[in-house]
C-alpha cells in the first residue's frame, strides 16, 4: 500500500479521533524511525515517552520471541510466572508491597481510582469517596480516568462524568488544604504533568501534599506513567522530592511499547481489596511481562540513570542556546522537556518532521521532547540543529 491509499483507507475506515501527519512508518531502531518512502527520521518522542529502550531492542525482542514460542496468553484465571518476577522487581525497587496489572495508563488510574475509593469506604464510611486533582493533570481517558483529567476539551462531551472529583491549582499547597472535606479520600498528582505542558510539582508542594495526607489520612496517588521509570534520571520520579505514595500508577515505557500498567500500592491500600473486586482478561500477560522485565532491568541500572541524568543536562544546555525570541521558558526533568513559545507549537513539529525529527506537543504552546532514553550527545545535538533550522520559519508565521 502506498501512503496515499493509507491515508484514504484510514479515513474511510477509522474512527476519527486522530489527525496524523503523512508519513506511513514501516521500522525503527534505536532513536532512528524510517518511513515507506525510505526517509530517516530521529525520534525525539519516543511513542509519547514509551520507547524508552527505543525501537527493536535486541535484548527485548529476543525476550518477547522466546516467551511467544512458549505462552503469550492463558488469562488471569490461571498462574503463570513472568508477573511474580516483574512484580518481585517493582516491589523490591519501590515503597509498594503488592501490583495490580492491567494494559494502559488510564487502566492503571482507574484500578487507583477503585483502590481509593474502597479503601476510604473502609476506613471512613461511604461517604468518603471524593478526591482531589489537579488543574492541567491527564490521567487518561476512560471514565474513572477521565473524571480526574482537567482539560474541558477531553471531558466535556461525555459528561457526566464520575463525581466526588475536585480540581485544585497544581504547586498550590494551601488550595489543596482548603478543597478537603471529610469526603475526600485522596489525592491524585503527576509529579511533573506531562500532557498539561511540562511542569515539575515543586519539592515543597509534593512534599506538602504527603503531609496533608498523613495530618487527614487521605491517600497520596502518584501517576507517574509518563515521568516514571527512568524518564526523570532516577528511576521514580518521586525520589527527588523525597517521599514516597500509598499508590502509584505506571505504564508507558514499562514493557517497551507493548500495553502494560501497574498500579502498585502498599499492604495498607491492597488489604481493603478482595477476589473479585477487580480484574482485567489481558493484564499481566506473560508475553508483556517478560519484555517489561527486560526495560525494568535496564532503566533500574545506576549507569543507566546516570547516563539520563547527563544527557538531559547536556539537552538543556544545548536547548538554551536556541534563539529565544519566541521561547517563554524551558521546563524539564530529565529527559522530559517542555519548551514554552509565545505562539503555537504545531507549524514547528511539521517543519522539524519535514526535516527529520519527531518531536510532539503538550498543549498549543508547549513543544515536547520526550526521546529513547537510550539516546546519545551527538543524537541530541543532532535534533536541537534541526530545532534551530526551524525556528526562523517561525517567525514567517
Ligand atoms: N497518565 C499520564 C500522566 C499520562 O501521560 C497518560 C498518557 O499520556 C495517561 C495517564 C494515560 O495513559 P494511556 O494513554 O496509556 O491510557
Amino acid at each position: 500500500m502506498n501512503p496515499e491509499e493509507v491515508h484514504v483507507l484510514e479515513k474511510k475506515l477509522l474512527v476519527p479521533t486522530y489527525q496524523r501527519p503523512s508519513p506511513v512508518f514501516t521500522h525503527g531502531e534505536g532513536v532512528f524511525l524510517f518511513d515507506s518512502e525510505g526517509n530517516e527520521y530521529l525520534d525525539f518522542a519516543g511513542g509519547i515517552a514509551v520507547l524508552a529502550l527505543g525501537h527493536s531492542d535486541p535484548e527485548w525482542i529476543s525476550a518477547i520471541t522466546d516467551q511467544a514460542n512458549n505462552l503469550t496468553h492463558i488469562s488471569n484465571l490461571f498462574h503463570t510466572t513472568p508477573h511474580v518476577e516483574l512484580a518481585q522487581r517493582l516491589v523490591d525497587h519501590s515503597f509498594a508491597d503488592r501490583v495490580f496489572f492491567s494494559n494502559s495508563g488510564t487502566e492503571a488510574n482507574e484500578a487507583a481510582f477503585k483502590f481509593a475509593r474502597k479503601w476510604g469506604r473502609t476506613k471512613g464510611g461511604p461517604e468518603k469517596t471524593d478526591m482531589i486533582a489537579f488543574v492541567n493533570g491527564f490521567h487518561g481517558r476512560t471514565c474513572g480516568a477521565l473524571s480526574l483529567t482537567h482539560k474541558a476539551r477531553y471531558r466535556e462531551p461525555f459528561q457526566p462524568l464520575v463525581p466526588g472529583v475536585t480540581f485544585v491549582p497544581f504547586n498550590d499547597q494551601e488550595a489543596v488544604r482548603q478543597a478537603l472535606t471529610s469526603r475526600t479520600c485522596a489525592i491524585v498528582v503527576e509529579p511533573i504533568q506531562g500532557e498539561g505542558g511540562v511542569h515539575p510539582a515543586s519539592k515543597s508542594f509534593l512534599q506538602g501534599l504527603r503531609s496533608l495526607c498523613d495530618e487527614n489520612e487521605l491517600l497520596l496517588i502518584l501517576d507517574e506513567i509518563q515521568c516514571g521509570l527512568g524518564r526523570t534520571g532516577t528511576l521514580w520520579a518521586h525520589e527527588a522530592y523525597g517521599i514516597t505514595p500509598d499508590i502509584m500508577t505506571l505504564a508507558k515505557p514499562l514493557a517497551g511499547g507493548l500495553p502494560i500498567g501497574a498500579t502498585l500500592v502498599t499492604e495498607e491500600v491492597s488489604s481493603v481489596i478482595e477476589v473479585g473486586d477487580h480484574g482485567c482478561t489481558f493484564g499481566a500477560g506473560p508475553l508483556v511481562c517478560r519484555a517489561a522485565q527486560v526495560v525494568f532491568d535496564r532503566v533500574s541500572q545506576p549507569s543507566f540513570l546516570n547516563a539520563v541524568r547527563s544527557n538531559s543536562e547536556y539537552l538543556l544546555q544545548a536547548l538554551k542556546s536556541l534563539p529565544s525570541q519566541h521561547i517563554l521558558q524551558i521546563r524539564s526533568m530529565g529527559l522530559l522537556v517542555g519548551i514554552e513559545f509565545d505562539l503555537p507549537v504545531k507549524p514547528l513539529v511539521q517543519s522539524a518532521l519535514e526535516r527529520g525529527l519527531i518531536v510532539i506537543s503538550a498543549g498549543e504552546n508547549v513543544l515536547r521532547i520526550c526521546p529513547p532514553l537510550i539516546i546519545n550527545q551527538d543524537q541530541l545535538t543532532q535534533g536541537v540543529e534541526i530545532l534551530r533550522e526551524c525556528l526562523p520559519g517561525l517567525e514567517s508565521q
